[in-house]
């Protein structure tokens, strides 16, 4: 008895500091204040736990990264292991094991072409880099009209990161539009959204024809481009909008006819989630730059790469006193300890053989999401792989959305919380990402209880 009073002393206690001290992630702390936090104390395979022992299924992969689940043995020993070499030592002109081990590994395993490895710490460095290289390369080009290459295109709805440059090739007005006058300006193409088309069209009798805006800014402007950002085959944050068959690999042949570098942001899809190890895979695109993070240490460190090809590295290859060396890096830059839980990641991925475990539970999902369509504020249910995006609209003939002020998503996940499953949505897309390593039944009980609680809030 005495110790559930503590419990619960410390419970309140920690509730009441987390109000009073921190500032979340993407929330508005009025709304966050007047709800109850979930305060996780541990995790176990497919699951959270929080400061009372209560058991919640993660839904979302702690927002996309956890990949063979919480406390993956593997994992947790070549942390172990590496923090008793080295925590750190830094890779300024410096190496050390694990981060030239995992340079290796993610050249093998990455479309053919990429050849080089840049560390930073997350999707927003890993894209920055990127860009800056890209900016570079063209400006270090002997022909002058190369060096007029200067600015970037990306689609509408796009998402690539919070940083300043990220933001610049972002697409969200609501996140993005109040930092504009901060920003470098970009072209921006249409992006499919089959769902509600810009175009009003249909697929596929439309052609893609949603390729043409591409297409026509490429054609005009190409000799001011630098670069093309792009998702492949699904954007993540813009709400799970799975890109249809071709889009990914016209815009990649688009990037090549008009001499404009392709980057492609593999932070969300790569590693796994659309049922290959990359995105790219499925249309066979070669990057000229690869960005990746989020699923790189399966979900315990943070860790990002950004990869380049030969003919990129080569331009900036010179004497210091020709300028071309790149100036950038974090001071956290390879660290030893998450490059050698991202080896041990990618090593469970062979022995496991996750990729074809995960094509019958894929299958699965698939199925179970059939029956979301009787429900009646359902509009859409979009898959690619393990990335799943519900859309709710207040009415589905005219495909309205909810008014903003109903929260629904936000409903929606409170009742999932409830009933014993942790999820995040993207306003009235309700995102399931979860673990690869998830069970079959772990599986069926995820996609159950959001059923369930999509019905009870939109339907009552
Ligand atoms: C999450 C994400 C980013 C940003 O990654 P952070 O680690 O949050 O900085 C960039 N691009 C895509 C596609 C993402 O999903």
């Amino acid at each position: 008895m005495a110790k559930k009073t503590s419990c619960t002393a410390e419970k309140a206690r920690l509730e009441a500091l987390d109000k009073q001290y921190l500032w979340h992630p993407f929330t508005q702390m009025k709304d966050y204040e007047r709800l109850t936090p979930l305060i996780i104390e541990r995790g176990k395979g497919s699951y959270l736990y929080d400061i009372e022992g209560n058991r919640y299924l993660d839904g979302v992969s702690s927002l996309w990264v956890t990949i063979h689940g919480h406390r993956k043995k593997q994992l947790d020993t070549a942390m172990i292991q590496q923090v008793k070499k080295i925590a750190h030592s830094t890779l300024l002109g410096l190496s050390n094991v694990p981060a030239i081990k995992l340079a290796q590994k993610l050249v093998a395993i990455t479309p053919r072409g990429l050849t080089r490895v840049f560390y930073s710490d997350n999707g927003s460095t890993a894209v920055e880099v990127a860009l800056k290289i890209a900016f570079q390369f063209w400006q270090q080009q002997t022909s002058r009209a190369a060096r007029r290459k200067k600015t970037f295109v990306t689609l509408q709805n796009a998402y690539h990161g919070d940083t300043l440059g990220a933001v610049s090739v972002g697409g969200i007005d609501l996140f993005h539009r109040i930092y504009r006058p901060l920003l470098f300006k970009t072209y921006k193409a249409t992006a499919p959204y089959c769902y509600r088309c810009p175009l009003h069209l249909q697929h596929p009798s439309c052609s893609l024809a949603c390729l043409d805006s591409l297409e026509q800014i490429l054609k005009q402007h190409h000799a001011e481009i630098a670069a093309f950002i792009m998702e492949p085959m699904v954007q993540g944050a813009a709400g799970m909008i799975v890109f249809p068959r071709g889009f990914a690999k016209g815009a990649r042949e688009l990037c090549a006819r008009y001499g404009v570098l392709f980057i492609a942001d593999e932070v969300a899809v790569g590693f796994g989630r659309t049922g290959k190890l990359f995105a790219c895979e499925h249309e066979n695109l070669r990057p000229d730059l690869l960005a990746l993070a989020k699923g790189i240490t399966g979900g315990t460190l943070p860790l990002a790469a950004t990869l380049a090809t030969d003919a990129i590295y080569d331009a900036f290859w010179g004497e210091v006193e020709e300028g071309k060396t790149f100036y950038h890096g974090h001071t956290y830059t390879g660290n030893p300890i998450a490059c050698a839980v991202a080896l041990a990641n990618l090593a469970v991925f062979d022995k496991e053989r996750v990729l074809d475990a995960l094509q019958p539970k894929m299958k699965l999902l698939k199925k179970k999401l059939q029956r979301f369509y009787s429900l009646r504020h359902v509009g859409d249910v979009r898959q690619c792989g393990f990335m799943v995006g519900i859309e709710l609209v207040n009415d589905r003939d005219s495909k309205k959305p909810y008014p903003v002020r109903q929260k629904i998503g936000q409903r929606v996940i409170l009742e999932a919380r409830h009933r014993g499953v942790v999820i995040r949505p993207l306003g009235d897309v309700i995102v399931l990402m979860p673990p690869l390593s998830i069970s079959p039944q772990e599986l069926e009980t995820l996609v159950d209880v959001v059923y369930d609680a999509i019905r009870s809030v939109t339907e009552k």
